[in-house]
């Protein structure tokens, strides 16, 4: 298409990037493949990944070791230097009036052409800079570079410049361009959703100044500015369709139990031990739920061992009392079976029949549990998420519960529902979230906390040993296991396959068994095993049968064996800060003192300070909130689950004034105008049904 047709044609945020007149049609095409930009709006939306400062480059001869700077000056040499590894160093000279530094680039070997060609001219360097090398000089290392045009370019030097993400055939300089282009011509297309009032009374940027300053922006105040700006976009999205589906929730009739208190006094009077504050208090807002004529829709947070179970046996048996049924379900299907053991030990006192929908059934047994449920035989089901499966159907389901519901899609969450007419759904979690994200993801439920341990229990103590350390290690275990105690083993994460964990756990299995505790009765516990023979693994360790499991991450969640009260972790850095803070969890059940032992040479600073937090508490909030100071909200969540997928800046942590804000702006808008009907509303209620429509969590009628 020509530069002139395409003038003629009226853009709007929805035209394809080839119908716009700075943009051709390869370009175009590499932004799609490669960026996935398709439109006006994906490419607005293209936010920096990072800034670099260039009012004023850092002199070559004052960089610092161990700081990230942005350096500019001309390419004074290339080498390429094989390495005994057989890799290839391309060092590169670059001098400016102040000294020469040297960038590090590792096996590209390629680059040494294109910098010769470069010799002479002007670059911009950014990268980090290494502690000294003797007798090389300065050197920087993970170096993101540019050439800069001799004639003054404004664009790339001089000011606060964006970096982009980038992708074969879009050159940091190209996209910088077309970006400018784009911010200049086609911002006048850009239409606020947000009502001016909000706006206004929040302080915000506009529409058309936030895109300007975010992607060129003039200070870096302006681009704070900008970043809340569309953290509070996201926010205020998101918390409307939990409003929204909040509000049609309670629309929906569910049903009203009658005898709740009677059902819990029952239940006190079965279990072997006294409930804590915590746990008769989230019982309680339980059972006012359940009392209500609404369907209940709450989730119950706790940290691990805080005791969840026995509140999601309440609500089980409140809904059978009142002559429904109720189903619990779980992510593993050794947890499924524990609390299949636990629930039915508890109950069968009272009457109530419990059945495990497990995978190990053959057909004709599950057939059977199937018509029981579909005929209101059995009172409870417990299972994985095969209880999901279409074919499980219940006569009168009043309670479904989800058991460490953040292993569970939205979508598993959702479907759960639709099995009976609108029961009271429970999910539960002990992976703790900042209050703020709680807001954010599970903004349509109720909160309850068991935020109170079971008495008598002492705080773990937990070690983080380098693999030097091992014999220590192994005799303290020992000592343990011979005072009565047990022991986990967890065998180091693989990644790449079931498999090769499986292989990995039954190494380690061998050896402590021949060469550490022949003394010791080991068992051995991995995915790969048939449920059958995990479940039998199980009972053994549970009955004090084996001294000692060897495991992979198959019992991280749920798994309760209180008399266990060492866990040894190998290879500990390699795991996830939330992982690890579960895999603990699975001591410290009892009353025995309770120990984790992190074996780890840690490589990198990250993988040190996740050790570090575990050492230094045992709160699973705390651990949550480093966990996210140091993964960032996208990765801490999973962005399907979260819903914030644009959000690649603010600081959740430090800027929860901003999500607040934009929650009360949202749940109060909608008690003002609840079907977005007010002309100044029909925009934003446009963009929400555009936004979210395929996202089942949020299209507010399931
Ligand atoms: P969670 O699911 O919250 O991690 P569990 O429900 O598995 O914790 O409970 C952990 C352990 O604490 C279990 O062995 C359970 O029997 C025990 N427990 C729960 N509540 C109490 C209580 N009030 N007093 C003593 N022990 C309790
Ligand atoms: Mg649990």
């Amino acid at each position: 298409m020509k530069t002139a047709e395409k003038a003629a044609k009226s853009l709007s945020l929805d035209s394809p990037l080839p119908d716009v007149p700075f943009i051709s049609e390869s370009f175009a095409a590499a932004l799609a493949k490669g960026l996935k930009l398709i439109t006006v709006l994906d490419l607005l939306r293209h936010f920096p990944r990072r800034y670099e400062d260039r009012t004023a480059f850092t002199p070559i001869g004052d960089v610092v070791p161990g700081t990230t700077v942005t350096v500019s000056g001309k390419i004074a040499g290339v080498e390429n230097i094989p390495t005994r590894s057989r890799m290839v160093i391309t060092r590169v000279a670059v001098k400016d009036e102040t000294g020469v530094l040297s960038l590090i680039f590792f096996n590209q070997w390629y680059l040494k052409k294109q910098m010769e060609k470069l010799t002479g001219q002007t670059i911009a360097a950014y990268g980090r800079v290494q502690r000294l090398n003797f007798g090389r000089g300065t050197e920087l290392t993970d170096v993101e570079w540019e050439v800069l045009d001799d004639r003054d370019d404004s664009l790339s030097s001089g000011r606060i410049v964006p970096i982009y993400p980038v992708a074969e055939g879009i050159s940091q300089n190209r996209i910088r361009k077309t970006m400018w282009s784009a911010v200049s011509i086609l911002l006048d297309l850009l239409e606020d959703n947000v009502p001016k009032d909000i706006v206004d009374r929040q302080n915000l940027p506009d529409l058309t100044e936030s895109y300007r300053s975010i992607h060129f922006p003039a200070s870096v105040s302006d681009r704070l500015a900008a970043e809340r700006r569309f953290g509070f976009d996201q926010f205020f999205n998101l918390q409307l369709l939990l409003a929204a589906k909040k509000r049609q929730a309670k629309k929906h009739s569910g049903t009203a139990f009658t005898s709740t208190s009677e059902a819990v006094a029952e239940l006190v009077r079965v279990l072997p031990f006294a409930m804590t504050e915590a746990q008769a208090r989230v019982i309680e807002e339980i059972a006012a739920d359940m009392r209500e004529p609404l369907p209940m829709n709450r989730l119950v947070q706790g940290d691990v061992g805080a005791g969840k179970t026995v509140v999601a046996i309440a609500a089980l048996l409140i809904a059978v009392r009142n002559g429904f049924q109720g189903s619990m379900m779980a992510p593993t299907e050794l947890l499924a079976e524990q609390h299949y053991m636990t629930v039915h030990k508890t109950l069968q006192q009272l009457g109530v029949k419990t059945v495990l929908l497990a995978g190990s059934l053959t057909q004709k047994d599950k057939d059977q549990i199937l018509s029981e449920a579909a005929g209101g035989l059995v009172d409870i089901v417990i299972g994985t998420h095969a209880l999901i499966q279409n074919d499980v159907v219940f006569r009168k389901l009043g309670v479904a519960v989800v058991d460490e519901q953040h292993r569970f899609g939205v979508m598993q969450r959702a479907a759960l529902r639709d099995k009976g007419r609108l029961p009271d759904v429970l999910v539960m979690t002990a992976t703790p979230i900042p209050r703020t994200l709680t807001l954010t993801i599970y903004g349509d439920l109720d909160v309850s906390i068991v935020d109170q341990l079971p008495p008598g229990r002492k705080p773990i103590r937990t070690h983080a040993k380098p693999t030097g350390d091992r014999p220590a290690v192994y005799d303290k275990v020992r000592a343990l296991v011979n005072e009565g105690r047990q022991a986990y083993f967890i065998c180091p994460l693989i990644q790449e396959s079931e498999k090769l964990q499986a292989r990995a756990a039954t190494e380690l299995a061998l050896h402590l068994g021949k060469y550490v505790y022949p003394e010791f009765n080991i068992g051995l516990m991995h995915g790969q095993l048939k449920t059958a023979e995990k479940e039998d693994v199980m009972e053994l360790f549970r009955d004090r049968k084996l001294h000692i499991l060897v495991s992979t991450t198959v019992i991280e969640v749920g798994i309760d064996v209180p008399n266990a009260s060492v866990i040894v972790i190998e290879d500990a850095d390699r795991f996830g800060l939330a992982q690890l803070h579960q895999l603990r969890g699975r001591v410290g059940r009892g009353v025995e003192q309770s120990y984790c032992i992190l074996i780890a040479d840690p490589k990198t600073e990250e993988g040190r300070a996740r050790l570090r937090v575990l050492e230094s508490t045992n709160d699973g909030f705390k651990v949550a909130e480093e966990d996210l100071k140091l993964r960032g909200p996208g990765e801490f969540l999973g962005t399907r689950q979260s819903g914030l997928d644009l959000l690649p800046f603010i600081d959740l942590l430090t800027d929860s004034s901003i999500l607040l804000a934009a929650r009360e702006e949202a749940f109060a808008l909608l008690q003002r105008d609840p079907g977005l009907t007010a002309p100044d509303h029909e925009r934003l209620r446009g963009e929400l049904t555009r936004r979210y429509r395929s996202m089942i969590e949020f299209n507010g009628t399931n």
